[in-house]
């Protein structure tokens, strides 16, 4: 067994789908009474992915695109959030009902506990902002070693230095080290390359025929839940 093990946040341990879909529907019942919620969810998935691999690629400072996040949804409504005020209510309003879903994956806590009952460390490696991250990790009880949060480097994943740079922290060398996401490209394609084991958690069993080929050529392994991390590892 290793004797790290590395996670990454958003959609691996913690639910942030589910918490992002319960919140935009709150919201929106709210300050937008006359749209349709659930056709609106893929719009707001888009825009989200859009303006937060700008932040991540240093195109938009954090708050920059959560605004921008929050301009576009509005604008077929007719909502002006031009003033960087107003567009920051608009999208703390959104942040209530986000925060009040947050809640891990049934599976994080069991397979955190098994990697301890092994003595291996864990920690998480997070493409965002340290303080809104750690906010998540403390409000939902998650305990590691160490969090790593792009927003405090300058450098995100799939950027071998993110791996290397928390290998690092863990004073272990990457192949000491494991490293789980949920995509398959910024986060298990990306730490393999980083020289860590790669796992890729596809939790909705949606993998290609292609990707599972992609994967398998960089030695990655691929999970459908964390239930079966340790199991995947001991191979
Ligand atoms: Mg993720």
């Amino acid at each position: 067994m290793l004797s790290v093990v590395l996670f990454d946040l958003d959609d691996t341990l913690f639910a942030h789908a589910h918490a992002v879909r319960t919140g935009v529907l709150a919201h929106i019942a709210r300050v937008l009474p006359a749209a349709d919620g659930p056709g609106e969810l893929e719009r707001w998935h888009e825009l989200e992915e859009h303006h937060y691999l700008r932040y991540l690629t240093g195109e938009l400072d954090f708050l920059a695109q959560r605004r921008e996040r929050a301009r576009g949804f509005v604008e077929p409504y007719g909502v002006d959030l031009a003033d960087d005020r107003l567009a920051d209510r608009w999208f703390d309003d959104y942040l209530v009902h986000y925060r009040e879903a947050w809640r891990l994956h049934d599976d994080a806590l069991p397979c955190l506990e098994a990697l301890s009952r092994l003595d291996v460390r864990t920690g998480i490696i997070t493409n965002g902002d340290i303080e809104f991250q750690t906010a998540k990790v403390e409000a939902v009880g998650l305990s590691v070693e160490h969090v790593i949060a792009s927003g405090s480097l300058g450098f995100a994943k799939p950027d071998p230095r993110i791996f290397l740079h928390a290998c690092a922290v863990f004073g272990v060398p990457p192949a000491g080290a494991a490293y789980v996401g949920d995509r398959l490209r910024t986060d298990a394609l990306g730490a393999a390359a980083a020289g860590l084991r790669g796992v890729w958690i596809d939790r909705s069993g949606e993998a290609s025929a292609a990707e599972l080929d992609e994967a398998r050529a960089a030695g990655v392994r691929v999970i459908r839940s964390l239930d079966e991390l340790t199991g995947a590892l001991a191979d």
